[in-house]
């Protein structure tokens, strides 16, 4: 199927010149060069070439555009002091993609080569990694279905990409707390439907709810759960941890919440430092009443973009609760130093958590 995979290469012939670090935001430069590759049911993967970054064509009718076969994921590539390059557990994204893949009838792919293609993308564009403290090149692999027809049935060929970005530190000025919106109104997903794959239309149905949100002050919205709006589920598009009693508490993967790399490290870190971790449903209920009665110290959101992001303040139900007194809590801190520090390349990676590139 995959035909040992040989990537030809094509590469740019003038290169783009880099924005400043200190513009770089999220997702708005991209690189020289991406990957890419087809899918059609007689040939399996093929054309597999990294090539300058380019816009494509694709028929008005693609059954990603109508009926949203679209896959994607998010990691990173991190420039060390030495100037290493590392991937942060890149086949458990690959894996993440694959398990999305056949959710969504799509065809899988073969995790090494993709592996191959990356590592030699990642290598080509070099120079696009930044180097500022906490800055990072943002990698979207991507894939969609292409066929030209409107009867809705998987489609009979695909396109799988990866683009590039460098983004800037998430935290530009210093490491804030966050004020949290608990949606009562909408829901993000429903068990046996798409919430734990990285499929595009659920970010297309949380945006209204987030804007909102947002509109009125607030970073982002805690999702409850479909059915009875009380269990806890995730924060925009990250997990969500609660810091009770001395125990660290987040939602079971229970087929509604994405399965996050962030959220599997954290868990992995915490418990090797001999702090007990549960993961069980946890319904809102009982965070407002932790956060009254003090048992609550802390709270923060996992995620590749920011890593950690504490929450400093919810709002459920017409009424404010600050956790922590709104200040960023020390297993914050810790997690948020120890994973950088893993990614960067700055101490030891007892997991074997990095990929070095080159
Ligand atoms: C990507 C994502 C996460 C976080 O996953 P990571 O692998 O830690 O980046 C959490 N929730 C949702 C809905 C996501 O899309």
């Amino acid at each position: 199927m995959w035909k040992d995979l040989d990537i030809s290469l094509e590469k740019a012939t003038a290169l783009k010149e880099k924005p400043s670090v200190e513009n770089l935001g999220f997702g708005q430069y991209f690189t020289d060069h991406m990957f890419k590759m087809q899918w059609t049911q007689d040939q399996g993967w093929h054309d597999a070439r990294i090539c300058p970054y380019e816009p494509f064509s694709m028929d008005p009718a693609s059954t990603v555009l109508h009926y949203g076969q679209a896959i994607f994921e998010g990691l990173k590539a991190y420039k060390s002091y030495d100037k290493q390059i590392y991937l942060f557990r890149p086949t458990d994204n690959f894996e993440r993609m694959n398990n999305a893949a056949s959710r969504m009838s799509m065809p899988r792919f073969p995790v090494e080569g993709a592996m191959k293609a990356l590592k030699a993308l990642v290598y080509l564009d070099r120079d696009w990694i930044p180097e500022a403290e906490g800055s990072s090149l943002y990698l979207r692999p991507t894939m969609i279905g292409v066929d030209p027809y409107l009867g809705l049935k998987p489609s009979e060929s695909y396109i799988f990409y990866v683009i590039m970005s460098p983004v800037g530190a998430y935290y530009a000025e210093g490491f804030s707390p966050t004020k949290i919106y608990v949606c009562n109104d909408y829901v993000r997903a429903v068990k046996g439907g798409v919430g734990d794959v990285k499929t595009a239309g659920n970010y297309a149905a949380s945006m209204l709810a987030s804007e909102k949100a947002k509109k009125d002050g607030y970073t982002q919205v805690l999702w409850l759960d479909a059915c009875e709006r009380k269990y806890v589920e995730e924060v925009g598009t990250s997990n969500i941890f609660f810091y009770i009693d001395n125990k660290l508490v987040t939602p079971p993967l229970s087929g509604s919440i994405l399965g996050g790399i962030t959220r599997n490290s954290v868990i992995k870190l915490v418990r090797s430092w001999d702090i007990e971790v549960e993961e069980r449903p946890i319904s809102i209920d009982e965070v407002i009443e932790a956060s009254q009665n003090g048992s609550l110290k802390e709270s923060f959101a996992t995620g590749t973009a920011a890593v950690i992001s504490p929450v400093g303040e919810l709002f459920y139900n017409d009424a404010s609760y600050l956790i922590n007194n709104g200040e960023t809590g020390d297993l914050s801190i810790r997690l948020f130093k120890d994973l950088q520090a893993i990614q960067y390349g700055h101490k030891d990676d007892p997991h074997n958590w990095r990929v070095r590139v080159g």
